[in-house]
């Protein structure tokens, strides 16, 4: 009998939900917005869109395996979100109890972004090299770390945060509280606060103007550079410098086949990586550079969903 489990990648702005069957197809997805007003809201919108979710499958006769879900921000091995990330009051909630209660399957909750790198273990490369990276750049930075097979998670699951690699120690401060993090110049919410912090220190018409007219955000930034307006030259110099620098590291110290650069803040625009590699290959300072493969997630969009999906079959990574 074919199996099917349901995944749930919940992240700042969207939650994308959809049932997979095992061979890793999605049959059906749904998207809603993130409720911003409070965490009583976000767990309602849940369980009534999983209820949802549970009468499709059940008029379908799927036989649903288990539910997955990844959340942006720290969970303990117990399902137990302990800081959420970019999502206010996300915090100190039992997601599995509040899950797995309603739905009596089993339930596994993962940080969004290992789940993602489980995903593409598993899925994408079909667990055929042990030690791969997956760097994940949209409304912040995360990161997952697969090593000789296990996903590295640390003493209480906050291990793998490449987000908050320093990449300029004397770097404007990160909402971690340190200086100079990865997320503060490669995200999509760094990348537009730089933007905005920039226009608005240059203190002349036009940038007033461009202040007051547009909606700062990566892909107007990213508009603006290929169009050669100075500050965004800068701030997308600097985003390409952070990341090449970042990747430098995670190849000397993991020694990864390969990076895997996922979220909608490359994967959407494929010169990125481009720029990241001529970099790299111009540097001549990575030993076996050519050893590792650097690319996009083929799974775009739903490389999360992919990965919280999957949950239920994985075996060793946890
Ligand atoms: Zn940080």
């Amino acid at each position: 009998m074919e199996e099917y489990s349901i995944g749930i990648d919940i992240g700042g702005t969207k939650i994308l939900m959809g049932i997979m069957n095992d061979k890793a197809d999605i049959i059906h997805t749904h998207r809603i917005p993130t409720p911003k007003s409070g965490k009583d809201n976000l767990l309602r919108e849940l369980k009534e869109n999983l209820k949802e979710f549970l009468q499709i499958a059940d008029n379908e006769n799927m036989h649903i395996k288990g539910i997955g879900i990844g959340v942006a921000g720290v969970v303990s091995a117990e399902g137990m979100i302990l800081k959420g990330a970019n999502i206010p009051g996300w915090r100190n909630i039992n997601l599995y109890k509040e899950i797995s209660t309603i739905t009596h399957l089993p339930v596994w909750i993962e940080n969004d972004v290992n789940a993602l790198t489980i995903g593409e273990y598993y899925v994408g490369i079909k667990e055929k090299e042990k030690d791969i990276i997956c760097l994940s750049i949209g409304t912040g930075v995360g990161g997952g770390v697969i090593s000789n097979h296990v996903l590295l998670k640390g003493s209480n699951g906050e291990g793998g945060e490449l987000g908050h690699i320093t990449v300029n120690f004397n770097g404007p401060v990160c909402k971690c509280g340190n200086k100079g993090c990865l997320e503060t110049y490669a995200s999509g919410n760094g990348v537009a606060e730089r933007m905005v912090s920039l226009l608005s220190e240059n203190n002349t018409a036009t940038n007033h103007h461009l202040l007051d007219s547009y909606e700062i955000n990566s892909l107007q930034v990213f508009k603006w550079y290929h169009e050669k307006l100075p500050e965004a030259v800068t701030v997308v110099e600097e985003m390409l410098s952070a990341l090449t620098s970042a990747t430098k590291s995670l190849i000397r110290i993991f020694n990864p086949t390969t990076i895997i650069f996922a979220g909608g803040v490359i994967t959407n625009s494929e010169w990125i990586l481009k720029e990241i590699k001529y970099r790299l290959y111009s540097s001549n300072d990575v030993p076996n550079l050519e050893q590792v493969q650097l690319r996009t997630s083929p799974f775009k969009d739903n490389a999360g969903l992919i990965g919280a999906a999957c949950q239920p079959w994985k075996k060793t990574t946890n």
